[in-house]
C-alpha cells in the first residue's frame, strides 16, 4: 500500500517550487491533495505534473485565492471536507520576501512590508491552523510548516522582516507541537536554505537575474558548502518524512535544516591563511 494512501492533505502555495513538489509526492504516494495558490494557470501546471505522475483528478481539489485572506482560508477548509471528508496532513507552506521598491534593505525597509510579510508568512499559518485544528484532531493528523534558515539564530540582514516572521513561525511549530501532541497531533518544520524554486522571481528578480545570484552563491562554498542550490523535489522528500508517523513519529515540535551547510558555514576556513602569512 502507497505511503499516504487514505490521507487527505493540504498543502499551501501548491501553485510552485516547494509547494508543488510536495503536492505531487503526496499525490504520487496515495494522498488525496488539496492544491492551492493565487494563480489558476500556475495551479493548472500543478495539476498536469500529478496527473502526469499517475494521479487522479478525483483525487484533487483545487482552491484559487489569497491565502492572507480568510474567506481563502475557510474555502480550503470547507471544499477539502466537502471532497474528502477529512484532513490528515496540513502543510503551511506558502510564502515569500517582499522588497521593497525603493531598493532600501534591513530595517529602513517600509513599515507596511513589515505587515505584509507577517501577515502572509505567519498570520495566515495561525489563522489556517486555528481553523483545521479541530479536524487535525479527529484524524490525529499532522502539520508540517515551511520555515527558513533565515529565521536565525545568526542574522538575515536583506530581509529583516522576512527573518522576523519565519522567527515567529519556528516558536508557533514549537508552542502548537507541545499543545496538539496531547491530541495526538504533531506539529514540525523544515528550514530550507537557497533552493532553485520561483522564491527570488517573486521578490522581484528577472529571472536572469535570480539564476546569476543562484550560481554566485552556489560557487561560492563558504555560502552554500555542498556547491549548488537544493531543489524543491530535496525539500519535499524531507516534508513527506515528517508528515509520515510511520517514519517520524517520535519527531515533535523541531525545525530540520536542509541547506547544504550554509548555516554552519564559516568565512574563516574559506580564506587561505598560508597567503596572509
Ligand atoms: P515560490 O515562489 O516558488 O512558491 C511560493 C508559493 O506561495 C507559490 O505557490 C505562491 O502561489 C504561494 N503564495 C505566495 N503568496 C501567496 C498568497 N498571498 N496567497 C496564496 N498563496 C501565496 O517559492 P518557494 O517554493 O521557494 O517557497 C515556499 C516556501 O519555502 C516559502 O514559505 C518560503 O518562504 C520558503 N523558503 C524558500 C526558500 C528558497 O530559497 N526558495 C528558502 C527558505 C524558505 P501564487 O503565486 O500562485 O499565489
Amino acid at each position: 500500500m502507497a505511503r499516504f494512501s487514505n490521507k487527505v492533505a493540504i498543502v499551501t502555495g501548491s501553485s510552485s517550487g516547494i509547494g508543488r513538489s510536495t503536492a505531487v509526492l503526496l499525490a504520487k504516494e496515495g494522498a488525496k491533495v488539496t492544491v492551492t495558490g493565487r494563480s489558476s494557470e500556475k495551479l493548472r501546471d500543478t495539476v498536469d505534473e500529478i496527473l502526469k505522475d499517475g494521479g487522479k483528478s478525483e483525487n484533487i481539489n483545487i482552491v484559487v485565492g489569497d491565502l492572507t485572506e480568510s474567506e481563502c482560508q475557510d474555502d480550503l477548509v470547507k471544499s477539502t471536507l466537502e471532497r474528502f471528508g477529512k484532513i490528515d496532513i496540513l502543510v503551511n507552506n506558502a510564502g515569500a520576501a517582499f522588497a521593497d521598491p525603493s531598493g532600501v534593505i534591513g530595517i529602513a525597509t517600509n513599515i507596511n512590508l513589515f505587515d505584509d510579510m507577517l501577515k502572509l508568512n505567519l498570520r495566515s499559518v495561525v489563522e489556517l491552523v486555528q481553523k483545521c485544528r479541530p479536524h487535525l484532531i479527529a484524524s490525529k493528523g499532522d502539520i508540517v510548516n515551511v520555515s527558513s534558515i533565515a529565521a536565525g539564530p545568526q542574522p538575515f540582514v536583506y530581509y529583516t522582516f522576512y527573518g522576523i516572521a519565519k522567527a515567529g513561525l519556528d516558536q508557533l511549530t514549537r508552542s502548537l507541537a507541545i499543545e496538539l501532541i496531547a491530541h495526538d497531533v504533531r506539529v514540525n518544520s523544515v528550514s530550507p536554505g537557497l533552493i532553485s524554486t520561483g522564491f527570488l522571481t517573486a521578490v522581484g528578480m528577472p529571472n536572469e537575474m535570480a539564476k546569476k545570484t543562484e550560481n554566485y552563491y552556489a560557487s561560492h562554498r563558504d555560502c552554500i558548502p555542498a556547491g549548488r542550490p537544493g531543489t524543491p523535489e530535496e525539500i519535499a522528500t524531507l516534508i513527506a518524512f515528517l508528515a509520515d508517523k510511520n517514519s517520524s513519529g517520535f519527531i515533535i515540535g523541531q525545525s530540520i535544516v536542509i541547506d547544504g551547510g550554509t548555516s554552519l558555514a564559516l568565512a574563516m576556513p574559506s580564506h587561505d591563511l598560508s597567503k596572509a602569512l
